[in-house]
């Protein structure tokens, strides 16, 4: 017996109007068909069918998340300061944190996602490998104090997030766990019927580490990602300030290289160059692993070694030097966004050894949860000269042009490596009696934001339109007309419910069939039957919400099918 919901007890209002302060779809809609309402800016109520929906998601989740074997967890929301010092997260999260006191003065947090804590619960309930590796998630409110939260339930200050963390002692067992979620939010995000792309979210700076974005294209997305049309690379614009062609000493004369097998120090560096280490510099190129990882260019931007090393320090294997950069704005690539390019970010990789660095445009201020761990943010006119991202630049990777779309992030998996054990000095016993550090992986998805970017891709001009395994319902029945219709309605409904099928039925006395039809379209449900105008001979119509085909059949016919 699945459930039936009948309208006229429901507690739902929709509206006719688009409330006064929304500005993106799924505000307007989610607020107009009754799914939720705003208690304040990033701050939303879930009301009975909108809670549904919200639970629908949840429970693909969590089914996709404990077929790869994950178990689920509740921490707190509510968390004590300290391990957030232990990784510096206390400060360097800024403004974007709630920090709150206790009656005695302790210092709180309400956490925005729990690296520390849960490295902290694995530290304590798994000492030894035989314990390893464990993948642990938990479904659970969120806390951020966005800038802007203006759109709608994508960005709430108090929003729904599926964390989950993955331990392993071996970067093998981390690719594999990494590779497990990656499956897990492809067949989440498939069931969800999402239309999406994997971005990879940082450079290939990093080596065998990796971040990658789950990016939903919707004109209200806040991420602006790049796609090739032929190899399918594809990178949001944040990660292509790294992918940019790599210049080898050969084929430029003004370049010089500094080949060295151990890891230079800023000091090295200097002395190569034959500068003093406080020197600024024009014309530096500064390359880890091949990879580009700073630039400074001739004119009026330079680059301060002494800055450069405080972060680049030992990451640096390569370093060279160009005459002039004139003519090769390939070089550096950066992004601006809606609030326009004005930072540029030193972030310490957790993925890789304490202390190494690198550099990306960033698209918005504060820190960025995940991954920017140590960061620190520096005005972007005085270290680089920025180049944007443009609709037919060439791939990185085969070169083809590349095209430019706007996406929602839904999810973000991320190799956090030996970060966190190493602040927690989280090791296990290894199998040859020897201590091993413990390497970890984080992955979020946006539980409530999935609902909103949903409703954003889906909708048409009549209001929602919900994938069946998300809808508040699997059929919209509407009584157009008097008694006779209503219990038509209800008889068919009963019947539906039965035979398993979840299923709203406009039951209510004294409203118009007009305003049920324009009901049902705003409300979403995928099929709308009509109990109307031929009830009388048992003939209903069956309608597609997406398509808007019809049909009348009789009501044996509507129930075989349907069931
Ligand atoms: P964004 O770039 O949109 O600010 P983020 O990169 O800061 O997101 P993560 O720290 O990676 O977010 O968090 C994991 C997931 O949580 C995100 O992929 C997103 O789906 C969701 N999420 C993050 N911030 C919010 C928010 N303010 N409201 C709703 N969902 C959010
Ligand atoms: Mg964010
Ligand atoms: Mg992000
Ligand atoms: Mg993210």
């Amino acid at each position: 017996m699945a459930q039936v919901q009948r309208m006229s007890r429901l507690m739902i209002k929709t509206l006719r109007d688009d409330p006064a302060d929304a500005e993106t779809l799924n505000h307007k809609l989610l607020v107009r068909a009754g799914y939720v309402r705003r208690n304040a800016a990033g701050i939303w109520s879930w009301l009975p069918i909108g809670k549904q929906v919200l639970e629908n998601v949840a429970r693909i989740v969590r089914e996709e998340m404990d077929a790869i074997g994950a178990q689920e967890v509740l921490l707190p929301a509510l968390l004590p300061r300290e391990p957030y010092e232990v990784t510096g997260r206390w400060e360097e999260y800024g403004d974007l944190l709630f920090r709150l006191r206790d009656r005695k003065g302790g210092d709180y947090l309400l956490g925005p996602t729990h690296e520390e804590v849960f490295t902290q619960i694995v530290k304590d309930q798994c000492t030894s490998y035989k314990d390893l590796p464990v993948m642990i998630y938990q479904v659970q409110t969120k806390y951020r104090d966005e800038a802007r939260p203006r759109a709608g339930v994508l960005r709430g200050r108090e929003f729904l997030m599926k964390d989950s963390y993955s331990f392993d002692t071996s970067d093998e067992g981390l690719a594999e766990s990494y590779a497990l979620h990656r499956a897990a939010y492809q067949r989440i995000f498939d069931r969800l019927g999402f239309e999406y792309s994997i971005v990879s979210a940082v450079s290939g700076a990093m080596g065998g580490s990796q971040s990658e974005e789950f990016l939903a294209p919707a004109a209200a997305g806040e991420d602006t990602f790049v796609r090739c049309p032929s190899c399918g690379y594809a990178a949001n614009t944040e990660a292509v300030t790294f992918k940019a062609p790599t210049v080898a000493a050969a084929d430029h004369p003004a370049i010089e290289e500094l080949d060295t097998p151990d890891t230079p120090t800023i000091e090295t560096l200097a002395a190569h160059l034959g500068v003093p280490a406080s020197a600024t510099l024009k014309n530096l190129l500064v390359k880890v692993d091949g990879e580009i990882v700073a630039v400074g260019v001739p004119g009026d931007r330079e680059v301060d070694l002494g800055k450069l090393g405080e972060h680049l320090a030992p990451a640096v294997v390569e370093l060279v030097t160009a005459e002039d950069f004139e003519g090769r704005p390939d070089l550096v690539r950066g992004y601006v966004g809606p609030q326009g390019l004005d930072k540029v970010r030193y972030i310490a990789d957790p993925r890789v050894a304490p202390g190494t660095a690198w550099i990306t445009g960033a698209n918005k201020p504060g820190t960025h949860a995940g991954n920017v761990v140590c960061g620190r943010d520096f005005d972007v006119d005085d270290y680089l000269d920025v180049v944007v991202v443009e609709e037919g630049d060439p791939c990185p990777v085969c070169g083809t042009g590349l095209t430019l779309a706007r996406g929602i992030e839904i999810g973000h998996c991320f190799q956090l490596g030996r970060k966190y054990a190493d602040a927690f000095q989280f090791d296990v016993l290894g199998e040859n009696g020897k201590p091993v550090r413990v390497t970890m992986g984080s992955y979020g998805l946006g539980v409530s934001r999935a609902v909103a970017a949903l409703a954003e891709q889906t909708a048409d001009e009549q209001g929602l339109c919900w994938p069946r395994e998300v809808a508040p319902a699997d059929v919209h029945i509407v009584a157009a007309g008097k008694s006779l219709q209503t219990e038509l309605a209800l008889s068919v409904a009963e019947r539906l419910g039965a035979a398993g099928v979840r299923v709203l039925v406009d039951d209510r006395a004294g409203v118009s069939p007009g305003v049920k039809f324009t009901d049902a379209e705003l409300i979403g449900v995928p099929t709308i039957l009509v109990a109307g105008r031929r009830a009388g001979e048992g003939v209903v119509e069956l309608k597609d919400r997406r398509s808007g085909e019809r049909e009348d059949v009789t009501v044996d016919e509507a129930v075989s099918r349907l069931t």
